[in-house]
């Protein structure tokens, strides 16, 4: 099956009760049993529902896995990846991280005796200087946010199979539409469901798709013994936003392509980070490993004004200022004073966080319309 078929049809079978052809919302906790242990495969809703498993499959099927598993975010998702480590371990990560992860692995694992380093992957041959006999997992987050740096799974994949290493992969920014990290040597691929996947902004969940039976059955007992899962609701939501993920993803590309051209033309603007253009540092390694370039993409304005910039966002009617990506929604965001705010000042311009950064998630809107409003935005 391929990918645009897969989207539709992945795992899922018509309900056996009725002939559905969508999963019905199982919105049930617990189910009859006939004697003690005489149950149809679903015994309590923490470890099993029918409305989370048609999703899970789903989750499987679009990236190419055996197992596909949903949590209540994507923080419980990584939460859940973290748990297969023990006290002592070593975890190296992208430098250029989702500030929620972040914090997670500094202020909740570190104190847990899990020990993380964040170093630049742009090469892959940085990483065996960190590696020891106590490193178990590598943490990938490839297009980055909100740089859009552009990471060679393959190679990092080359180095953790080398040294006996997990190699984890964060794809929310690309979707399986454009990168699958399983086929390019990942052990596990993380979503934010909550984004791409969802699609609508009106979820929040998290997804693990991985290949290996044993950490499967690890992952599915920590999901089970923390008790991080979705409820059926939402997993009919997010269920029903997978369907049209490649359509959605199609126009996400086409209309981050003409805004990111319309800006680079434009003559205020200094700088725009999309890996669609040849001057961006990862160019190649983007269009080797992805379909497309995505929706996703970055600007700074000459003159670096950081009131000039929240005016801008401001001025924007179209692009809704929000937290948040991967709707069918345009939503504009101002990194220094919004998800980077707390990071001073000369760390995050190190990163290339300026204070006239301004991060775009395009949306399927038409384009000319969201154009015109960075235009009069702008102007
Ligand atoms: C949003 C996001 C997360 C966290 O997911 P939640 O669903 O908000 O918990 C992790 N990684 C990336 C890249 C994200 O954009």
């Amino acid at each position: 099956m391929k990918f645009n078929t897969k989207t539709i049809h992945g795992g899922q079978k018509h309900d056996p009760a009725y002939g559905a052809v969508m999963p019905p919302i199982y919105q049930t906790s617990t189910y009859a049993q006939s004697t003690p242990g005489g149950h149809k495969g679903f015994e309590y809703s923490r470890t099993h529902n029918p409305t989370r498993k048609a999703l899970e499959n789903a989750f499987a099927s679009i990236e190419n896995a055996k197992y596909g598993l949903a949590f209540g975010s994507g923080l419980a998702a990584i939460d859940a990846v973290i748990k297969l480590l023990s006290p002592g371990d070593e975890v190296i990560s992208t430098n250029d991280l989702y500030g929620g992860t972040y914090r997670l692995f500094t202020k909740v694992f570190e104190k847990f005796g899990i020990k993380f380093h964040f170093i630049g992957m742009d090469n892959a041959a940085n990483i065996e200087a960190y590696i020891n006999e106590k490193t178990k997992l590598i943490w990938v987050e490839t297009p980055t946010n909100p740089m859009l740096n552009i990471i060679d799974i393959k190679a990092v994949a080359n180095v953790a199979q080398k040294h006996d290493v997990l190699l984890a992969v964060d794809n929310t920014f690309a979707t399986p539409y454009l990168q699958q990290p399983l086929d390019l040597g990942a052990d596990i691929v993380m979503h934010s469901a909550t984004k791409y996947l969802g699609g609508h902004s009106d979820v929040v969940m998290g997804a693990l798709m991985l290949n290996n039976d044993d950490i499967a059955k690890k992952l599915h007992f920590i999901q089970n013994a923390s008790g991080a899962i979705c409820g059926p609701q939402d997993s009919f939501l997010v269920l029903r936003g997978i369907k049209t993920l490649h359509v959605r993803m199609q126009r996400h590309c086409e209309n981050g392509k003409a805004v990111a051209e319309f800006l680079m033309k434009h003559p205020k603007i200094e700088n725009v980070y999309w890996p669609g253009f040849e001057n961006h540092p990862n160019h190649e390694v983007a269009r080797s490993q992805m379909k497309d370039f995505g929706g996703m993409l970055s600007f700074t304005t000459k003159g670096n004004d950081y009131e000039a910039s929240i005016k801008i966002v401001e001025k924007l009617k179209i692009f809704t200022l929000a937290e948040s990506l991967g709707g069918v929604e345009s939503l504009s965001g101002h990194p220094a004073s919004m998800t980077h705010a707390s990071i001073p000042k000369e760390e995050r311009e190190k990163i290339g966080v300026v204070d006239s950064l301004i991060r775009l998630s395009v949306g399927i809107e038409d384009e000319d319309d969201l154009i015109n409003d960075l235009k009069q935005a702008l102007g």
